[in-house]
């Protein structure tokens, strides 16, 4: 089957709505034009539930599923309960996709993560680098259940023909990612810990581990229209990659996170916190073969988020987002 193109008409249902990848989607998918969308909270349908989802998606009955829904991977998650990360990620995956494929829904966006390459990749890491090697142990659960993802994507293109994708975001940022102090990502983290030491006037603030380590960050808005990109052009058994292609060494990444937010004291490194890989940066070639690049430039970016992170401390319909953290990376 060839993949349907998408029009205005589309029934669009985007799993995982309310976190980080799937508003940004949302958001970009009504900006051009497709207001078809199916969307139900954890409240409405909890994906962990197989009868519940399988009602959902046989009465909705999408033409696309992006499926965007996860247990949050962080390494603090996956270290504390590996066991919920591995089971509720799963299930999710499982349940989404045979209720689709019961429900004969011709096209699915899985959207899976960088965490599940492996740990001494080549960089910048080609998409020809998966199950080549031990995953990184602190967030194996997380990365086991996507590659399991990835593997039921594949499956069902060959046992169905149906023309299902995958995509490996690189980390995202963006309004609506987790802020926590300690158990979010590199950069929310620090832009709430560097904003509370400006707030408090202390005298300098801590950044884990040596500031060496290079990381690449994406805006969820350019994840978003990368996933346009893909619905409308992508048809590979294989995944592709969604990254901007550009590292950043964390102590830049402070600098520039404390040059956004107006903190004029001394960044300080706590050598004692764990590193983690020294690089990780995805190759991008395969997806801008297809015509997309980033377009959002990380200072721009870092600027946007935290002007949302302000308004989260003042707007309550924010400030909900900025608590609950349960579904979505
Ligand atoms: P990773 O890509 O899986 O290592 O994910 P993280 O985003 O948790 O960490 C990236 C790098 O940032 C690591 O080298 C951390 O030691 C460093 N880092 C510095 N400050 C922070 C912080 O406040 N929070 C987090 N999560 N990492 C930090």
């Amino acid at each position: 089957m060839r993949a349907p193109e998408l029009t205005p008409a589309s029934r669009i249902y985007v799993a995982g709505h309310r976190g980080l990848a799937g508003s940004a989607l949302c958001g970009r998918l009504r900006a051009a034009g497709y207001e078809n969308l199916v969307l139900a909270g954890s409240s409405e349908v909890d994906l962990r539930d197989r009868a519940a989802t399988t009602r959902f998606l046989t009465e909705a009955a999408p033409d696309v599923v992006v499926l965007a829904a996860a247990r949050g991977g962080g390494s603090g998650a996956n270290a504390a309960e590996p066991a919920d990360v591995l089971s509720a990620n799963l299930r999710i995956q499982v349940n989404v996709m045979d209720a689709a494929r019961a429900a004969g829904v011709p096209r699915l966006l899985f959207l899976a993560s960088s965490a599940m390459y492996p740990r001494e990749s080549r960089q910048p890491v080609r998409e020809t680098s998966l199950l080549a090697g031990p995953l990184e142990p602190t967030t194996e659960a997380y990365a086991i259940a996507k590659i399991a993802g990835m593997a039921q994507v594949r499956a069902v293109r060959e046992q169905d023909g149906l023309p299902w994708i995958t995509a490996i975001p690189t980390n995202l940022y963006g309004p609506g990612d987790n802020f926590h102090p300690t158990s979010s990502h590199v950069l929310a983290g620090l832009m709430r810990r560097i904003h509370d030491a400006a707030v408090a006037g202390a005298p300098s603030v801590v950044v884990w581990g040596t500031g060496t380590p290079r990381r690449e960050f994406l805006h969820a808005d350019d994840l978003a229209d990368a996933c346009l990109t893909l619905l409308a052009h992508y048809d590979e058994p294989g995944p592709v990659n969604v990254g901007t292609g550009r590292d950043i060494s964390v102590a830049d990444l402070a600098k520039m996170l404390a040059e956004t937010i107006g903190y004029t004291g001394a960044i300080e490194f706590d050598p004692g916190r764990p590193d983690g890989t020294p690089r990780k940066v995805l190759d991008i070639r395969a997806l801008t073969g297809l015509g997309w690049e980033p377009k959002i430039r990380l200072r721009a970016g870092i600027a946007s988020t935290y002007q949302w992170y302000l308004d989260s401390l003042t707007l309550p319909r924010q400030r909900e987002a900025v608590r609950g953290h349960e579904m979505v990376r």
